[in-house]
């Protein structure tokens, strides 16, 4: 019974959908899903959704408004939802309520810092700004959801739509994970956009595509005093500055140059006038590597310089790695078998040569959390129109959001998602028919 509704289901969708979106033909149907997409009525309502949470954006765990956007959203489409997820976030469910699922993610926050485009929708919370592009990312999965709420009783499944808070180094992936809201999820998927790739392509890889970060804060303790007489001081700055060279050895000495990783001391702070020793100095940075092993050798290490080197100054330090406030990202690594099939939906939905190869990067995702639970794939989506202007790079406070790439990034989630229920339906087949084979 259930083999032969889901071997129609499959038929079903992959009349409906990929011979729209077509996937396994070169079916010219239309219109597909990036046509959908485009359609003013969706485009309009994406762009206009972007705009506003550009307007007010808002840090980790702070994504009220946004999440009330998001709900609001839902609601005109009557896609029900879960409220609230880690804090703000906001899980909506579009199909049959059953499995299997299928989840897509977009991240929620902002970043602190300040807006210096001037346009008509510039951020009006100074101070905060949407500068990697997090706005335009939940456009597209309402966008997506929109188009998959048109054909839900075409469905058997569910797809999950995630949208989380928190990316920006508070791991919000991790809150989302422990509300136990993915537990029976087969797969999901993320994406970011990219301000150098052109509109029109993505590019991701098998295997990893950004590396895992840990941060550190250190406080060197010495003894203040006049800057004249150092030797009735105990000098936390000198102490602070060895321990800052001798940090750099652990990559250049330790590490092996196979195994990328990276050590930046990215924060130094000291006293406030020119002839004062300060009592103390404050230093801080991040690391980033491409395993857990590399990282708990790293953190080892960074603890243990610290100490020793600031004991030779004769000086005291603490040190925190922020493990709840900051929590360690681990690498964003793709699984083989789901960059096969990202590539395959990929190049069907935005033709041949639009589906390119990344290099890994040091940045991270907290996306990575999600993949250490279940089958997860991430990709990055362009939106760089030359002929227009080359757009600087995210968190730069002169950062852009093409909006005309809003319709890929919604196509492609929906096209993910719906082939790969599609897929799934189509191997549970496969494997009762084999099993009705061998009886
Ligand atoms: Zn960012
Ligand atoms: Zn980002």
């Amino acid at each position: 019974m259930a083999s032969f509704r889901w071997v129609n289901l499959f038929i079903f969708i992959f009349n409906c959908f990929l011979t729209a979106t077509p996937v396994f033909s070169d079916s010219n149907a239309i219109p597909n899903l990036l046509d959908l997409a485009k359609e003013p009525q969706v485009f309009d309502w994406m762009v206009d959704i972007r705009r506003k949470i550009h307007e007010n954006p808002e840090v980790a765990y702070e994504e009220f408004e946004t999440s009330k956007l998001v709900r609001e959203k839902l609601d005109e489409l009557g896609i029900p939802y879960k409220h609230p997820v880690a804090v703000t976030g906001v899980i909506g469910y579009i199909g049959t309520g059953l499995p299997p699922f299928v989840a897509l993610r977009a991240d929620m926050d902002a970043l602190l810092m300040q807006e210096l485009v001037e346009w008509e929708h510039k951020s009006k919370v100074a101070g905060k700004m949407h500068a990697c592009g997090h706005d335009a990312h939940v456009a597209m999965l309402l966008g997506a959801a929109k188009i998959l709420k048109d054909h839900e009783k075409d469905f058997n499944g569910t797809f999950v739509l995630v949208f989380q808070p928190a990316e920006e180094g508070a791991g919000g992936a991790q809150k989302v994970l422990d509300a136990g809201v993915l537990e029976n999820v087969s797969a999901i998927f993320g994406l970011h956009i990219h301000p150098n790739l052109p509109l029109g392509e993505v590019a991701s890889r098998s295997g990893p595509l950004f590396a895992g970060s840990g941060n550190f804060e250190a406080i060197i303790s010495g003894k203040g005093g006049h800057a004249a007489l150092p030797h009735y001081t105990i000098d936390p700055t000198l102490a602070a500055s060895n321990v800052i060279l001798s940090l750099q050895h652990i990559v250049s000495r330790e590490s092996d140059p196979l195994d990328p990783q990276v050590l930046s001391v990215a924060k130094f702070q000291g006293g406030a006038a020119l002839n004062v020793i300060p009592d103390s100095v404050i230093i801080g940075g991040t690391f980033r590597v491409f395993s857990r092993k590399s990282f708990n050798q790293m953190k080892h290490r960074i603890e243990q310089i610290i100490i020793s080197q600031a004991a030779v100054y004769k000086c005291n330090a603490t040190i925190t790695f922020f493990d709840e406030a900051k929590p360690f990202f681990p690498p964003t690594i793709n699984d083989d078998g789901l960059h096969q099939y990202f590539h395959t939906v990929a190049e069907s939905l935005l033709g041949a040569g639009k589906v390119k190869g990344a290099e890994p990067v040091m940045g991270s995702e907290d996306f990575a959390l999600f993949q250490e639970a279940l089958p997860g794939y991430f990709f990055f989506l362009g939106m760089e129109d030359v002929s227009v202007e080359h757009l600087p790079m995210a968190h730069s406070p002169y950062y852009k959001v093409n909006d005309d790439a809003l319709p890929y990034g919604a196509a492609l989630h929906a096209s993910l998602a719906v082939n790969y229920l599609a897929k799934l339906h189509q191997e549970v087949a496969a494997v009762e028919e084999k099993y009705h084979d061998e009886l």
